[in-house]
């Protein structure tokens, strides 16, 4: 850019500017030796802060013009301009080009004075939105004449816990989200159940979540067929279960009291484990005998059986293992004359977490010749999938795009401190969660916008693929530039509002449009990239890539990639005639113009 311009000067240079600006930079920083890979931001800045050291030489115009000082916008608080920043002569080149200031102000909630803070830049690092949902599907178990499965897509908050996911799943079931049991049930048995608290982050990430509905508290005079289909409204509205089905059933009133059992059958060992038919839910009685338990689970299982069954020797057809309990690997005995009143039973409920009804989980681990006797070669229950699951995979199938006033209100929203942050307001005198607001409060002729692509999470940095539509021509800054006179403060002048402004601070321009006329763009990932550019050329207006040594024409529709990382703009009013580049004004050295 301008280096190529000063570089231009030197016949050597001009023949390989590449090899020569590679020289150049690496005799005057360690950092940018050798062929490793930099960030094009950082060497960016170096480059400007080099160039502000080395070409600060004000000229005499700009001496007698003085240092930019900050805006005062007449309302209450500190207001500062930070040190070091201006050259001590003048405005260096950089300065005067690149540099403009911003403000963050920080409102304290209580009394709603504000206290403003002004600090140079030369480059506005914009935060890019992030998507707020993801696409989860969730198994829906509905017990109609049998079981019924249906997988339905839902777009669930990235930041949601799992009380938003059962409340979803309870208005897609129609059921009452307390009566909804949330669990991950992979190929080899019920993982774990979910409980409200949790973070949604990580549900569905181990194996597929399932939401059951328990059976009716009292099977007598109760409907038995549940919706027939999670997403067809019925016409009667919302069914609700009888009262008595509403609240969870007194479970320690032993061996009278019932309880819910979430039960999955595996056959096999080792990696040769894996569950077949449907998980179930039951609702038993404490004091069941093993025998009645035994029968109600084959009743269950009616729809998969291959005819009668009648047990043999002892006449338990499969063991049954609790899971989540205290002890790791706890069997009921078909010895025990109420097995469910086991202590490890009352374990397990009482880690039942908070969110849907209590429940206990149990594997019925079957020999695979009795398996397959009894079942034959079946395997995991059939999954209907409903017409959302490809819809949400669509929506969120696609890459994210936004725009780059999204990115701008992102950068300038208001925002409250955390408690730790608070902040000793200087009129009440007392730490205040005051909310901190970024505007621009001066703008640059030359306008660089940095992307912040790259993220860290945690102790993972990684990298935004999401389309920024940015404008190649006419960028309205003008929403960005913080208004004065903003309540909170006093009003900088007294003028009718079809009138301009007359007395705003030195260097504020009235002209906020822009045009772009460079991109730097940055392919590949974290580990590996490549840069390339963008540029408009001043001279005959087009647009063309530079890769490497590699230089060709682009469209102005191509301009706008997933690959952006920095935006070039020029001031319109600073480049004249509109189509001139405006390092071409530094050839005629003339200084810059004021407002
Ligand atoms: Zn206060």
């Amino acid at each position: 850019m301008v280096l190529g311009w000063v570089l231009g000067k030197n016949p050597f240079i001009r023949a390989r500017p590449a090899r020569a600006l590679q020289n150049i930079v690496s005799k005057h920083s360690s950092q940018f030796r050798g062929n490793a890979q930099h960030d094009a931001l950082e060497f960016l800045l170096w480059l400007l802060d080099r160039m502000h050291e080395d070409l600060g030489a004000a000229s005499p115009a700009q001496q007698s013009r003085g240092p930019t000082q900050p805006g005062k916008d007449g309302s209450s608080g500190a207001s500062r301009s930070p040190p070091g920043t201006q050259h001590p002569r003048g405005q260096s080149f950089v300065q005067s080009h690149f540099q403009a200031q911003y403000r963050s102000s920080l409102t304290c909630p209580h009394c709603l004075k504000q206290s403003n803070t002004f600090d140079p830049f030369l480059c506005i690092s914009l935060p890019i939105p992030l998507r707020q949902t993801r696409a989860l599907n969730v198994t829906l178990v509905l017990q109609c004449e049998r079981w019924r499965f249906v997988r339905v897509g839902l777009a669930v908050p990235l930041l949601g816990t799992v009380a938003d996911l059962r409340e979803m799943v309870a208005r897609h079931g129609r059921v009452p989200a307390e009566q909804v049991i949330l669990a991950e049930v992979s190929p080899r048995g019920l993982l774990r159940s979910l409980s409200d608290p949790e973070a949604l982050r990580a549900a569905g990430e181990a194996a597929p979540v399932y939401a059951f509905q328990p059976p009716p508290a009292r099977r007598a005079g109760c409907p038995r067929s549940l919706p027939t289909s999670p997403a067809v409204p019925r016409p009667e509205g919302p069914r609700l279960l009888p009262s008595a089905a509403r609240s969870s059933d007194c479970l320690h009133r032993a061996p009278g009291g019932r309880i819910l059992l979430l039960l999955c059958n595996t056959a096999g060992t080792g990696l040769q484990l894996s569950r077949f038919g449907p998980p179930l839910v039951l609702r038993e009685e404490r004091g069941v005998s093993w025998e009645q338990l035994q029968q109600n689970i084959l009743a269950q299982l009616r729809g998969v059986l291959r005819g009668e069954v009648r047990p043999q020797g002892s006449g338990a057809l499969f063991r049954i293992r609790l899971a989540g309990g205290s002890a790791p690997c706890t069997y009921l005995s078909p010895q025990d004359p109420r097995p469910l009143c086991h202590p490890a039973i009352d374990r397990a409920l009482q880690l039942c977490g908070a969110g849907g009804p209590p429940h206990v989980r149990l594997t019925a681990e079957w020999d695979t010749s009795t398996k397959e006797r009894l079942f034959g070669s079946i395997q995991e229950e059939v999954v209907q999938d409903a017409e959302s699951v490809r819809q949400q995979q669509q929506a969120h199938g696609q890459q994210h795009s936004c725009t780059l006033d999204e990115c701008f209100q992102l950068y300038t929203k208001e925002e409250q401190l955390a408690p730790d942050d608070a902040w000793r307001c200087p009129h009440c005198k007392v730490p205040q969660q005051g909310t901190v607001k970024l505007s621009l409060w001066t703008l640059p002729d030359i306008l660089i916008i940095h992307l912040k692509r790259f993220r860290q999470v945690a102790e993972q940095r990684h990298k935004l693929t999401t389309l920024v539509r940015f404008p190649l021509r006419g960028l309205d800054m003008a929403p960005h530039v913080a208004q004065r006179g903003q309540p909170g403060g006093q009003l900088l002048g007294r003028w009718a509002p079809w009138q301009p402004p007359l007395c705003l601070p030195p260097g504020c321009p009235r002209d906020h449009l822009y045009d772009l006329y460079a991109v730097c763009n940055h392919h590949g990932s974290m580990q590996g990239g490549h840069y390339t550019a963008f540029c408009c050329n001043a001279l005959d207006g087009r647009w063309y890539s530079y890769d490497d040594s590699r230089v060709e024409g682009v469209r102005e529709a191509e301009v706008s990639t997933r690959s952006a990382y920095i935006l070039f703009y020029q001031r319109r009013r600073a480049a004249g005639s509109g189509t001139g580049h405006w390092v071409f004004r530094l050839a005629a050295a003339e200084p810059r113009a004021d407002p």
